[in-house]
């Protein structure tokens, strides 16, 4: 079974290798997905290639630090799950509906700084 996109009940978002984000450092903005290949094993945050290292944790876990505070949903992610076909049933649903409006607010938020 494929594993595009997933609920973290953790992170009470989606995850997958079908969700585009950014990398979870704060001073990062590399384009990265919440597949495997870019999660801390962790504290299950997606990083980039120099932020993610080979033993797949992060720099803050692998330091036994406190783990980032998770970046808002990216904006064009959010108008993905709005529009695209794939999420008509999830919308008829309107599963996690009332999450997304709350998350639009905040990628809108910190968009303006
Ligand atoms: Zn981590
Ligand atoms: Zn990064």
């Amino acid at each position: 079974m494929s594993y595009a996109v997933g609920w973290s009940r953790k992170h009470k978002r989606w995850i997958g290798y079908g969700v585009d984000c950014a990398c979870e450092h704060p001073e990062c903005s590399k384009e990265v997905d919440r597949g495997m290949g870019c999660l801390c094993t962790k504290c299950r945050l997606a990083f980039c290639g120099d932020h993610l290292y080979a033993n797949y944790k992060c720099l803050q876990c692998d330091e036994g630090l406190e783990p980032f505070t998770p970046k808002p949903e990216p904006l064009h992610w959010l108008q993905h799950v709005r529009t695209d076909e794939t999420w008509a049933k999830c919308r008829a649903e309107s599963k996690n509906m009332q999450q997304l409006e709350a998350w639009e607010r905040a990628a809108q938020a910190a968009k303006q700084g």
